[in-house]
């Protein structure tokens, strides 16, 4: 294949060391039943050895002198599919269509956050995301109350789902290689107890709590919630953010969805 250059801008570190690969595709496990979306496919180092593996595939990349050399590779294949497009932009309820799919990538970095973030509204339609992230990512991911990594991004998306971290990969497995260690996670959607209007209580709660994580319930939160509804959810008004489990932000926002 002609090997377009690698862009900065696009977070692209490709993967090239072949026992990685391996690892990685042994963990999304492909089976022929599945659809798998593909974020940033890139010189199709995850690409092959899914075709190979015989999976439905839609892959979304926003480079478009990759996705034109990845197009000439597989696009004359039945169940492959090409979105060129910001993975951010994209419209998944219209890709997922009434299917359950699962979705993989080695995310370029500026946008893991965001478009996991992103695919929470999705997890009833989504069956599992596999992804490689900046090891620092899977630790907030990862993270329990009362340590520094423990923060909004870590209640959101354990609020919603079961979250497995793996196994570390060092820069050199990378062309050219990042500065970063990096780490596979497992997010698994889980059936919610929130209503959609709970989800959303919960968004706001969380940001507003993290928002100042120095401060005290008291000073961000007590400050719209009363602090009756604070002190029946089990949220002392002297915590700080970090403190407070993930149970805890759910059942805060459980009860103002019916307050
Ligand atoms: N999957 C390949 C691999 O493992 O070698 C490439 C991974 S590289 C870290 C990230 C890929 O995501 C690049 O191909 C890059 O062009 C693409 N990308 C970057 N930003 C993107 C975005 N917002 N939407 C879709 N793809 C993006």
């Amino acid at each position: 294949m002609n090997r377009p250059h690698s862009r900065k801008r696009f977070g692209q570190h490709f993967l090239s060391d072949p026992e990685v690969i391996q690892q990685i595709t042994d963990l999304i496990a492909p089976s022929p039943t599945d659809h798998i979306v593909e974020i940033g496919p890139g010189r199709g180092a995850l690409t092959m050895p899914l075709m190979k593996h015989r999976v439905r595939l839609t892959v979304i990349e926003i480079d478009r002198n990759l996705a034109g050399a990845i197009r000439s590779q597989f696009g004359h294949e039945p169940d492959f599919k090409i979105q060129i497009q910001d993975a951010l932009n994209v419209d998944y309820a219209k890709l997922i269509g009434a299917d359950h799919v699962r979705v993989v990538g080695n995310l370029p970095y500026n946008i893991s956050t965001p478009l996991i973030l992103k695919l929470r509204s999705h997890h009833t339609s989504i069956q599992d995301m596999t992804f490689m992230l900046q090891k620092e990512v899977v630790d907030r991911l990862c993270a329990v109350p009362g340590t520094k990594a423990y923060g909004r991004l870590s209640v959101m998306v354990q609020s919603g789902s079961q979250v497995e971290p793996y196994f570390e990969v060092p820069p050199l497995a990378f062309e050219p290689p990042p500065r970063v260690t990096s780490k596979l996670v497992r997010i698994t959607p889980q059936l919610s107890s929130l209503s959609a209007h709970a989800e959303a209580l919960l968004e706001t709660s969380v940001r507003q709590a993290f928002g100042q994580r120095r401060k005290t319930i008291k000073n961000t939160l007590g400050k719209t919630v009363s602090h009756e509804v604070l002190t029946t959810c089990g949220i002392g008004l002297t915590q700080r953010p970090d403190e407070i489990d993930v149970e805890t932000y759910v059942r805060l926002a459980n009860a103002l969805s019916v307050g």
